[in-house]
């Protein structure tokens, strides 16, 4: 059957009804791949499972979030959306903005955006600012203007984002015939910890899987407000996406990580980038820094989870996002040749 997106295949599931225009890019149904040489190289006697969000359309899990935020904001008769971000809702919002025929105001935090992701938004057409200061401090901005006008805010304090990205966890559940025993998911603004709790559990209640998973969120250890308790003035960390010092969702996120039994805990730029290169050059999937902090933190918690069971880590991102790190850390480096035969076979050394 031709897939239609997310809100087409669970619409019983989510707050749509006939009258509401469906904005799509055909995201959702993304890959759950398992990861059988990470689990060798790390000595894991557990099953590992990447949720591969980066292939949404936008190159993201927020797509799935965004359709149904740009469908509702479409059907209220709203002529403008507005976000802050890190990047990756903004490449989100502008193209369905664009799609749904709505103009997209994006707040940026000056100089802390992958310049791919700003390409993406620049190229769906949306309107981009770019002030000094953190995250949090374009949120203020947004947050504010939303009070004074009429354009609707689709960071995820927007409730249909929440609803659209638990379809993550639907998708799980129908993969595996049943709930994982650990889902690690990064943590920026915690919506994304938040969705995917309330996946699980709306699965859960409605007999479709017979357990619920621990949910265990990871942040970077220069901007860990939820493990420190403290909001985080100056955030530091290269995974720019979960660069966030004050999550909106905080109060959610520990909801999750409390009922669930699970953890909030963070893992430093270092085992980031380890675990980034990690599931590229082991298992062939390429995601972004951000998204690899779900693996670090796997890897640093592997101890304690109970051998034979299955565990989620979410791929937030795509690598394709950040190539500027990839080049950076990647192990391989390329090597300028002669165009010459010889000198290419001697290169090879084979
Ligand atoms: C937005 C984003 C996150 C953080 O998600 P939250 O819902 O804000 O916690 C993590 N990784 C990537 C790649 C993102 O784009």
């Amino acid at each position: 059957m031709y897939y239609q997106g997310l809100i087409n295949k669970y619409r019983a599931f989510l707050p749509v009804s006939d009258k509401t225009p469906v904005i799509t890019l055909n995201e959702g149904n993304t890959p759950l791949i398992k990861a059988e040489k990470l689990a060798e190289k790390i000595g894991a006697d557990f099953e590992i499972y990447l949720k591969f969000d980066g292939c949404n359309p936008t190159g993201s899990f927020k797509d799935r979030g965004m359709t149904l935020a740009v469908s509702k904001a479409k059907e209220s008769g709203s002529g403008a959306i507005i976000c802050a971000s890190t990047g990756n809702t903004s490449a989100s919002a502008a193209a369905y903005g664009a799609k749904a025929g709505l103009k997209t105001f994006v707040i940026v935090p000056d100089g802390l955006v992958a310049p791919s992701k700003l390409s993406q938004a620049l190229m769906y057409g949306a309107e981009i600012i770019s002030v000094q200061g953190s995250f949090d401090r374009a949120f203020d901005f947004v947050k504010q203007i939303c009070e004074k006008y009429p354009i609707t805010l689709v960071n995820s304090l927007n409730q249909n984002r929440i609803e659209g990205q638990k379809t993550g966890a639907f998708e799980i559940i129908e993969a595996l015939d049943d709930a994982p025993d650990y889902h690690f998911v990064p943590v920026g603004n915690a919506g994304n910890m938040a969705a995917y709790w309330k996946g699980y559990k709306e699965f859960f209640d409605l007999n479709k899987s017979k357990k619920l998973p621990e949910m265990i969120g990871i942040q970077a250890k220069g901007c860990a407000p939820i493990v420190e308790g403290r909001i985080i003035e100056n955030p530091d960390t290269l995974a720019t996406a979960i660069r966030v010092g004050n999550p909106a969702s905080w109060q959610s996120a520990l909801k999750a990580k409390d009922e669930s039994n699970g953890a909030i805990d963070c893992v430093s730029d270092e085992e980031i980038i380890s675990a980034y290169k990690l599931i590229a050059s082991s298992e062939g999937v390429f995601a972004e820094p951000s998204s690899a902090s779900s693996v670090a933190g796997m890897i640093k918690l592997k101890n304690q989870i109970k051998s034979g069971s299955k565990v989620i880590c979410v791929l937030t991102g795509n690598g394709l996002k950040d190539s500027d790190s990839a080049l950076k850390f990647a192990n391989s480096k390329i090597k300028k040749c002669p165009a010459n035969i010889d000198e290419i076979l001697k290169v090879m050394d084979i």
